[in-house]
């Protein structure tokens, strides 16, 4: 069985899998973040977290073979294939404030935070996802940068679900950095046995 959907730029979508089946997320134009969660279906509170996996990984990139783990340091995911080996774990979601803080444009944004509640019928104070093709280079001080995407158009990752899981994604919508190369485009999940 296979299924597709496309997240509209600047949107959300929640799409339910089980254990074994794979996610393929793809970058339709190329230089799009896909903010990436997901809640254990028996238990939302047991949620995808980005620290949990730097700690388990001892790393703060991903890698082919790699698992992301959940807040209770079970694993979520399995990295199957990637094309582009630059992920972001290091970001929220955006959200108005982060646009009034930055940008002062805040209002009325369209931002993952929301986007991902709202798929997932939430009302989540923070949400901390894998933030899929984000490129956040990291400096020896300590400092980092936000760089375009190196993903092109058609790039993908390909994560194996290792339990019943519910996936809130959202299409970022910062459109005033490099974060999404300055525009904001879809992309597409395909869902396989
Ligand atoms: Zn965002």
């Amino acid at each position: 069985m296979k299924q597709e959907y496309i997240i509209n730029a600047c949107s959300g979508k929640c799409i339910d899998v089980i254990a074994g089946q794979k996610i393929t997320v793809i970058d339709i134009e190329g230089g799009q973040v896909v903010d990436f969660f997901a809640e254990n279906s028996a238990n939302q509170n047991e949620f995808l977290s980005p620290g949990v996996t730097i700690d388990c990984n001892e790393s703060l990139r991903l890698h082919v073979g790699n698992y992301i783990y959940s807040n209770l340091y079970h694993a979520m995911f399995q990295i199957l294939y990637d094309e582009v080996g630059e992920h972001d774990l290091l970001h929220p979601c955006c959200r108005p404030e982060m646009y009034h803080f930055f940008y002062h444009n805040g209002k009325d944004h369209p931002n993952c935070l929301e986007n991902i509640n709202h798929s997932l019928g939430e009302e989540r104070p923070m949400i901390h996802p894998i933030n899929l093709f984000m490129y956040s280079k990291i400096y020896e001080d300590g400092t980092i940068s936000v760089k375009r995407p190196l993903s092109k158009a058609g790039s993908k990752i390909v994560l194996k679900a290792e339990m019943n899981l519910r996936l809130g994604i959202a299409a970022c919508s910062v459109s005033e950095s490099d974060c999404n190369s300055g525009k904001c485009t879809p992309i597409k999940i395909m869902i396989e046995d």
